[in-house]
């Protein structure tokens, strides 16, 4: 069977490598010159989304599929740890925080935990005083409600890594990857292309790209591309990840100091022409919730200069869109800012389908809306 990957982040790679290990002749494209890097911090020149995130591996699903999906992801992203020098797994604690005012988000996060824990999340709400007892790096002043999730997890150097460490592997399953090439896809009824050439399947993992790559098929999407943010301060911070949802920050400790992100700007944007840097907005906001949150100084080395964006991609129902969207042309996106921790399971499962091995995941499946519905985006990360 051969198959092409258009689009070489964590869900192209990792599916790229998955079939090629079950013996599929794979072929990956990515219109970067790189598959991953073991930097830090965002480049500036890099787009792909996998590249830019913030590598915070802390979910909370609420359904049995986004459970399987979160665990799987968990486990394979440990199972990598321990054996690539390159990348590492950092185990934490993730505390969301409520404030005593937020009745309405109080209820919310409530009823996330309640579901989270009906698929075995190990996750629970806690008193404030509990909370501030078990982690003194952090000040909880006006909290009214916080949960900890007991199995969360940060990556370093940076998410990047992930990506460069399973393109190895897809290159020892023999994956043949053409880099700084921007694929063109089409579907004339015989199946999909690419640049004209027929495959027996073809996925787009195009990140915020995937609906402008589809374009020439006339197949349409509903999928927004949207920024989020990140920066890092060069200030210690040795605590547990933390999402503020009064804030709209979430933070985690970092190899350089600490990792501030959120900073979404609601509104679709051209993922061929978005602003890469940071705003000043963010940054101030981000800064000063952390420091509210924390004993730390976090305005130490975090000007614009350490600040980055990225982009998102939104759904109408939050879920992904990961299926066939035309006979053996399949789409994978849709995280909803959540892409980074799923990848290794969405990729998997994504080639498990192609395979035929595993049944397409009905709650993801891209035709379940009628046409193109309009929605307004939603952060990921809200309570
Ligand atoms: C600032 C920021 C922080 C984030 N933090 C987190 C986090 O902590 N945890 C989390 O789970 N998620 C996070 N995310 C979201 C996460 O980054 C994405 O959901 C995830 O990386 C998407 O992976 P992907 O492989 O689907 O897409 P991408 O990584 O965007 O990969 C798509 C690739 O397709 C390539 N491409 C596009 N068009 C073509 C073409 N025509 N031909 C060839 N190649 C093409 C692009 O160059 C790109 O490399 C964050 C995002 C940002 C921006």
């Amino acid at each position: 069977m051969r198959v092409a990957v258009v689009g070489g982040g964590a869900v192209g790679v990792t599916a790229a490598h998955d079939l090629a290990a079950a013996g599929a002749d794979v072929r990956l494209y990515e219109r970067d010159e790189e598959l991953g890097d073991d930097r830090t911090r965002a480049r500036h020149h890099v787009e792909g989304s996998s590249h830019r995130a913030a590598g915070v591996l802390a979910p909370r699903p609420t359904n049995a599929i986004g459970a399987e999906i979160a665990e799987r992801a968990l486990d394979r992203f440990e199972w990598l740890g321990d054996r690539d020098h390159r990348f590492s797994v950092e185990p934490t604690q993730q505390v969301t925080l409520v404030g005593a005012d937020a009745e309405e988000k109080q209820e919310s996060l409530r009823k996330q935990v309640d579901a989270a824990r009906e698929h075995d999340v190990d996750v629970a709400c806690h008193d404030p005083e509990t909370v501030a007892e078990r982690f003194p790096e952090l000040d909880l002043s006006g909290v009214g409600l916080a949960a900890v999730t007991e199995r969360a997890a940060y990556t370093t150097p940076g998410p990047g890594a992930y990506v460069a460490a399973m393109a190895d592997r897809a290159r020892d399953a023999a994956v043949d990857c053409w880099t700084g090439v921007e694929a063109s896809i089409s579907h004339r009824g015989d199946g999909p292309r690419v640049d004209g050439e027929r495959f027996d399947a073809v996925l787009v993992a195009g990140g915020g790209w995937t609906k402008h790559v589809l374009a020439p098929t006339g197949i349409q999407l509903p999928l927004k591309p949207y920024r989020v943010q990140a920066l890092v301060s060069e200030t210690d911070y040795d605590g547990p990840m933390v999402l503020d949802a009064d804030a709209g920050v979430y933070f985690r400790p970092h190899p350089e100091g600490l990792l501030a992100g959120d900073g979404t700007v609601p509104e679709e944007c051209d993922p061929d022409g978005w602003e890469p840097s940071g705003d000043d907005w963010f940054v101030e906001g981000a800064v000063e919730a952390v420091e509210a949150r924390t004993r730390v100084d976090a305005s130490d080395g975090a000007d614009a200069d350490a600040a980055w964006a990225g982009i998102a991609t939104a759904t109408p129902d939050h879920e992904p869109l990961l299926g066939e969207v035309e006979s053996d042309l399949y789409v994978a996106t849709g995280w909803q800012g959540h892409g980074f921790l799923r990848a290794p399971a969405t990729g998997e499962a994504i080639a498990e389908q192609i395979l035929g091995e595993r049944d397409a995941i009905e709650r993801f499946d891209p035709g379940r809306f009628d046409g193109v519905p309009e929605f307004a985006i939603e952060e990921g990360m809200s309570v």
